[in-house]
């Protein structure tokens, strides 16, 4: 999820690393390191913080003059930030050195059988086990040795590796992580991100998932899954640092929307075991302790609140356990009732949340028992909780939140499910059909991706709005809230959200000609009494925007204008819904020439009340 960097050519080895790493930095990561090898031997040296800090320690310690070697910028997923678990890993025989960026799915297996072989790890990540299984299976030849190695792992990952016994090869392996080679004149590149390279060339090779390749001095050879060699075509870059850094896209927000299905992807195939079974890390909650609870409050803030709001319809669906949303800028200050029967789920996408931290806080110190989703692994939120379930999101940069607030959607539906199971609260069916639809997320999401023109045409008639409104019912009100903070936080324009039933109370008296109102109708059951409400504001003079199914019970004529989108299981429906939200809101914002990925006033992490 992080930066890889590799390089064999004639230069210092140290340097390149370590200004390849500062090219990736903007990616953020919790620390840094690298190995180099030089007379047979490899060094590594790495460290928790910057890579400052790391700079300082190859400076110190790090004497030699090698020619070859790799680097690693980490974001932790599977044990802290800590000196140990930074990148690279050594196998026990010191013989090689492996930089990884994504997940081994199955490496608590491997590593309880290498364990039993009596290999001992020195690191809690899942990494480890790929540079002990490259020890155990190494014969000499290297194509063979990572084969082998491949056939063990499962999971999305992409690989940089260094042999002793081979001081004139890198080895690099993609498979669903981004990696690329960069060719240069007697001398070559491995990197995750164009950015890390673009100093020394603009020629790169681009490895697809299941590739892997040796890079020499003077060659680099691919090879396809099979091990056979293959030919690539060398791709020139065109774009400057800039550009590589957002992927080509304009705005971080636009790249980070267009990797939600990756994300997805990242976050539930982890947890998805034999026969749909649920795992779920760092989660000790059993049977009993799960029908104790007689009450559940969800406590987060901004966007995280919006995932307690789908949360709450969702969990109290699937377990029938009375759910609470709460803002916890709300809930620390007030004397709320709860107590050691009593499950708190808090969400923060940086894990440090002020407001957030201290309502965890407050439920604690009341003898609730706190769970935690987030997606900096090591965070305080993940420190002070008793469960944490990560979303694995990767860094996200862009101030709007869009694929973390995604990846923490998919975490609800898996913990609901998993509680509803374990409680026997759920037909076998309807857990199945559940985790169908999960698994068909990443899938329809790239679908409605591909309706980004549609959406940037639409967009372009509401650039000059002063108000908005977003309406739903249930789960749609859920989504509507995100759209509306999507909207408002990037654009600036005034967007409010209702639950459609309450327009009638009071909202209704704001809508004139051409007020715009987009109304959220994706839930199935509910999709005559929302476009009554739209009725309602058309009879007013509003303009309208419905979101839709390809299975709504009518095409939704009564609309100015419609959105359709494909269908799903209705409780995992605002994963899908959210997306054309996102698209409208960045277009709207890119409109009206916004700083999207730094709206006014606004910070990434609010570690302030
Ligand atoms: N899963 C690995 C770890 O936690 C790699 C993380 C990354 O991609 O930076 O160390």
């Amino acid at each position: 999820m992080c930066g890889i960097v590799g390089y064999i050519g004639s230069q210092d080895v140290a340097p390149v690393l370590l200004n390849g790493l500062e090219k990736l930095e903007y990616r953020g990561y919790d620390s840094a390191g690298i190995s180099a090898l030089e007379n047979g031997e490899i060094t590594t040296i790495k460290s928790k913080g910057k890579i400052s800090d790391l700079r300082k320690k190859v400076k110190f310690e790090y004497e030699g003059h090698a020619e070859i070697g790799i680097g690693h910028t980490r974001w932790a997923t599977h044990g802290k930030p800590s000196d140990v678990n930074s990148h690279p890993h050594m196998s026990y025989d010191g013989k090689f050195s492996v930089v990884h960026n994504g997940i081994i799915e199955n490496f608590v297996t491997l590593k309880q059988d290498l364990k039993n072989e009596g290999i001992s790890f020195a690191s809690d990540t899942d990494t480890e086990v790929v540079a002990h299984l490259l020890a155990k299976y190494y014969n000499g030849d290297m194509k063979q040795t990572i084969l082998k190695v491949l056939s063990k792992i499962e999971g999305a990952y992409s690989l940089g590796i260094l042999c002793a016994d081979k001081p004139e090869e890198i080895w690099a392996v993609r498979n669903a992580s981004p990696l690329i080679i960069g060719l240069g004149a007697d001398e070559n590149f491995l990197a995750s991100d164009i950015t890390a390279v673009l100093k020394y060339t603009k020629n790169i090779y681009q490895l697809n998932d299941g590739e892997f390749a040796c890079l020499k001095k003077n060659s680099v050879q691919v090879f396809n899954p099979a091990g056979e060699p293959i030919e690539k075509e060398v791709v020139a870059i065109t774009w400057n640092v800039e550009a590589a850094e957002k992927g080509g896209y304009e705005h971080f927000m636009l790249k980070e929307i267009m990797e939600e299905p990756e994300a997805i992807r990242k976050t539930v195939s982890p947890r998805l075991g034999e026969n749909n079974e649920i795992i779920l890390d760092d989660f000790t909650l059993t049977k009993e302790k799960l029908e104790s609870f007689k009450k559940i409050y969800i406590l987060a803030c901004g966007s995280a609140w919006h995932v307690g709001m789908v949360g709450k319809y969702v969990i109290e669906e699937l377990t029938r356990i009375p759910v609470e949303c709460d803002l916890a800028s709300e809930f620390r200050y007030r004397n709320p009732v709860v107590d050691e029967n009593t499950l708190a789920i808090v969400i923060s996408q940086s894990g440090e949340t002020a407001d957030t931290l201290a309502a965890l806080r407050e439920a604690k110190s009341r003898g609730a028992r706190v769970l935690s989703i987030v997606n900096v692994v090591g965070s305080t939120i993940a420190n002070e909780s008793d469960d944490v379930i990560y979303t694995w999101a990767g860094p996200e940069i862009a101030v709007a939140t869009t694929k973390a607030y995604s990846t923490q959607l998919t975490i609800i539906y898996l913990f609901a499910l998993y509680a509803a199971k374990l409680m026997d609260k759920i037909a076998p069916e309807e857990y199945d059909a559940i985790i169908a639809a999960i698994q068909k997320l990443p899938e329809q999401i790239e679908q409605i991706l591909q309706m980004k023109d549609e959406i940037k045409a639409l967009a372009s008639r509401y650039a000059f709005l002063e108000h908005a409104y977003f309406i739903g019912r249930n789960l749609d009100y859920a989504v509507a809230l995100e759209a509306s903070l999507k909207l408002k936080e990037i654009s600036y324009i005034h967007s409010e959200a209702y639950a459609a039933g309450e327009l009638k109370h009071g909202t209704i008296s704001l809508i004139e000609d051409d007020t715009f109102v987009c109304a959220l109708c994706c839930c199935e059951r509910l999709y005559d009494k929302t476009m009554n409400s739209i009725k309602e504001v058309a009879a007013r003079g509003a303009e309208t925007l419905a979101v839709l199914t390809d299975n709504s019970p009518n095409p939704g004529e009564e609309c100015d204008f419609k959105l359709v989108i494909p269908s799903t299981h209705e409780l995992v429906m605002p994963s899908l819904e959210v997306i054309p939200m996102q698209l409208l809101g960045y277009y709207i914002a890119l409109a009206r020439r916004c700083d999207i990925d730094k709206p006014r006033n606004l910070a990434k992490s609010v570690t302030v009340e």
